[in-house]
């Protein structure tokens, strides 16, 4: 069975837009999903929703099977999520934000994880800074070691390269070649269709809150 389902899923907000209109997707274990659109296309609903964190009008999502409404503890424990914005606690320390990020999803305390996430984040001589010190770019990559740090078997990316510098993109590319290694599912989301091409397995193309295609980058390329 695919990790996620997704099924007929609507979402129109409380001021009458319709930022979803039907979509259907099945996303297998381990495969990496670009989902690709532009701006207000309705990705980061999508995501939202899958996640948890915005609740559908209809249809539903299953995560490993199990209903991303009904059972929100357990279906949010499989995801990590980048998100776009930078959310976190400023008056916390590198380190600090990492471990109990972890501890949120009920896991036990693991310092050697938390290291080696931070290490190859280039995070590591930044542990003992509070995040209000941090560069924009830095933060950034908290967000992405916080996503890790409760070793998720899906992990969403939300505009991950969007004003991101050289050096970052090519940190975030190395982790998810680990986590590809690793078996975990990746889905990001991008307005270039030059990085759905890079990295993914398979692109589905969003406009107007419609998943108007989908199928394995090879045979997308073709038509561009
Ligand atoms: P809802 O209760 O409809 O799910 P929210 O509580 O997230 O919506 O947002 C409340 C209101 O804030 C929305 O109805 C909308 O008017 C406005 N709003 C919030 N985010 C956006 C956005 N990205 N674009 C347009 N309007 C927004
Ligand atoms: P994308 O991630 O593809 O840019 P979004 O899912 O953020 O698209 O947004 C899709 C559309 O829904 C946009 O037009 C946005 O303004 C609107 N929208 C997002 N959140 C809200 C909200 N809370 N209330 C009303 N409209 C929203």
């Amino acid at each position: 069975p695919p990790i996620i389902s997704v099924q007929q899923l609507t979402k129109t907000y409380g001021n009458g837009f319709e930022a979803l209109k039907g979509v259907d997707l099945d996303i297998e274990r381990g495969e990496i999903l670009a989902l690709l659109g532009p701006n207000g296309a309705g990705k980061t609903t999508l995501i939202s929703i899958v996640c948890g964190i915005v609740n559908p009008t209809g249809g539903k999502v299953l995560v490993d099977g199990h209903d991303v409404v009904k059972d929100f503890r357990r279906t949010r424990s499989l995801i990590g999520l980048v998100p776009q914005e930078l959310t976190t606690d400023q008056f916390e320390t590198v380190w600090n934000t990492v471990s109990f990020s972890r501890g949120v999803y009920g896991k036990k305390p693991n310092p050697a994880l938390i290291e080696k996430i931070l290490r190859e984040l280039s995070l590591w001589k930044k542990k003992d800074n509070m995040l209000r010190e941090l560069s924009g770019g830095m933060k950034r990559r908290v967000l992405i070691a916080k996503a890790l740090s409760h070793e998720p078997e899906v992990l969403f990316l939300d505009e991950p390269t969007a004003g991101v510098d050289v050096s970052l993109r090519r940190d975030m590319w190395e982790v998810v070649k680990r986590l590809r290694e690793e078996g975990v599912t990746i889905i990001l989301t991008t307005h270039y269709i030059e990085e759905a091409e890079e990295i993914a397995d398979r692109v589905g193309v969003i406009n107007g809150g419609k998943l108007l295609l989908l199928q394995e980058k090879t045979a997308l390329m073709k038509q561009f």
